[in-house]
């Protein structure tokens, strides 16, 4: 066999065991869900609510697998007919500048694939958020945000793969350690502007108004030596019901922003609980070990590209002749599949351990922290419909907070 041959063959394995893999672990998931409710469960949720969560959880399964199915239906047919190889050469044969193909053919694929997402998300929203009463989006909302998200990723994602392109075929030898030293300066760059820049596109923040919550705010971070100034109200209501809190930034420019939803279904010490929870990871400095421990991910994946990419057969293996920078990658991306959860299982783990510093962090410098993110967190979960009894395989692989019960019982502790 030849060696391009046995890449293929891994390939379409792989896409092949991630598929089986997925519906394996949704299926526990699902059967895991739908246990009956526990007396831990029963403090979030009454008969009521518990079944109408069990509901949604069903759609959101059912739904996924009709999903899941297509697309790996359309990814095997897509390398097996050669669909990539074919891209390429029509690219090829009517351009001769190499990193305009490269950019062009990822401008495409990104296109593309934003466009066959977009039936989903459609009825993601639509059809299942709405009818839990999730949904706030209208639908000019939807399809504004799409058009947004697609040129700001052909905005940021194009010039950053031009450059990492060029370096490769400028400096072949030292390619990986260059490449990767420009995406560690444009990672450092999203980690420390990238809320700030992008998310007004999507989103109005203002100040915290005055008033009462306002005022034991400002106590709180006082005391923790938090800038108010970096505190956002956010009006995710036009979106979703769903409420949230999130902590971004690092060194002079942070943000800690509360969704106006949870402003609204919170009381004033229980917001401030979920903020204490945000400043816990500021002051843990969760921000810099993610962004190191990303940053050792990018390098192992460049250290191997650097092996790999100059070999022919990766191209070869999507059934070009020609090798290039852009199907060279696509394959290694492709079979990069078994490392790639291998790092996504870590990075969850260490998500999840943050999560239980930051709640820490709440208890430590809030009095009655204990009793308020209990009672911050149940509502949370309520007017999520959360799943409260997930299946551990499907945590380790999706969750990047610790499942509600989890996190509720060592609260108590
Ligand atoms: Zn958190």
């Amino acid at each position: 066999m030849k060696t391009s041959d046995l890449l293929l063959l891994g390939i379409v394995l792989f896409v092949l065991i991630e598929y089986g893999a997925g519906i394996a672990i949704n299926y526990l998931n699902e059967r895991s869900k739908n246990e009956p409710l526990s007396a831990a469960g029963a403090e979030i949720f009454d008969a009521t609510e518990y079944s109408k969560s069990l509901a949604y959880g069903t759609a959101k399964y059912r739904f996924g697998l009709l999903t899941n199915a297509i697309s790996t239906v359309v990814i095997l047919a897509a390398i097996m007919l050669g669909t990539f190889a074919w891209l390429d050469a029509q690219l090829r044969s009517r351009l001769s500048n190499n990193l305009l193909i490269t950019v062009l053919f990822i401008a495409i694929l990104m296109v593309f694939s934003t466009i066959a997402n977009l039936p989903a998300t459609y009825y993601a929203t639509f059809v299942i958020e709405e009818k839990f009463g999730f949904n706030k989006a209208t639908k000019k909302l939807f399809f504004q945000d799409a058009v947004k998200q697609l040129l700001l990723s052909l905005a940021i994602g194009l010039p950053l793969i031009y450059a990492v392109a060029w370096i490769y075929q400028e400096i072949t030898s030292q390619f990986w350690l260059i490449a990767w030293l420009l995406v560690v300066a444009f990672s450092l760059f999203m980690f420390v502007f990238g809320t700030r820049i992008f998310l007004p596109m999507f989103n109005k923040l203002k100040p915290l108004p005055d008033g009462e919550l306002r005022t034991a705010v400002e106590e709180y971070c006082k005391k923790q030596g938090f800038p108010l100034s970096k505190l956002y109200e956010m009006d995710a209501s036009k979106r979703s019901t769903k409420l949230n809190a999130f902590f971004s930034g690092m060194g002079k420019v942070k943000i800690i922003g509360l969704y106006d939803t949870l402003i609204e279904k919170l009381t004033v010490e229980e917001t401030v609980a979920v903020l204490a929870h945000e400043v816990g990871h500021y002051k843990r400095k969760h921000v810099y070990t993610m962004f190191a421990f990303s940053n050792l991910q990018s390098l192992i994946i460049f250290a191997l590209l650097g092996w790999l990419l100059g070999n022919p057969n990766l191209s070869r293996a999507l059934g070009s002749d020609t090798p290039s920078f852009h199907l060279s990658m696509l394959a290694f991306f492709l079979l990069f599949t078994p490392v790639s959860t291998v790092l996504g299982l870590i990075n969850n783990a260490f998500s999840r351990r943050n999560e239980f510093q930051a709640d820490q962090f709440s208890i430590d410098t809030y009095p009655d922290a204990r009793t308020h993110m209990h009672n911050a967190l149940s509502k949370l979960s309520r007017e999520s419909l959360d799943n409260v009894n997930p299946h551990p395989l499907y945590v380790a692989v999706h969750y990047s907070h610790p499942p509600i019960l989890e996190r509720l019982a060592k609260l108590q502790r």
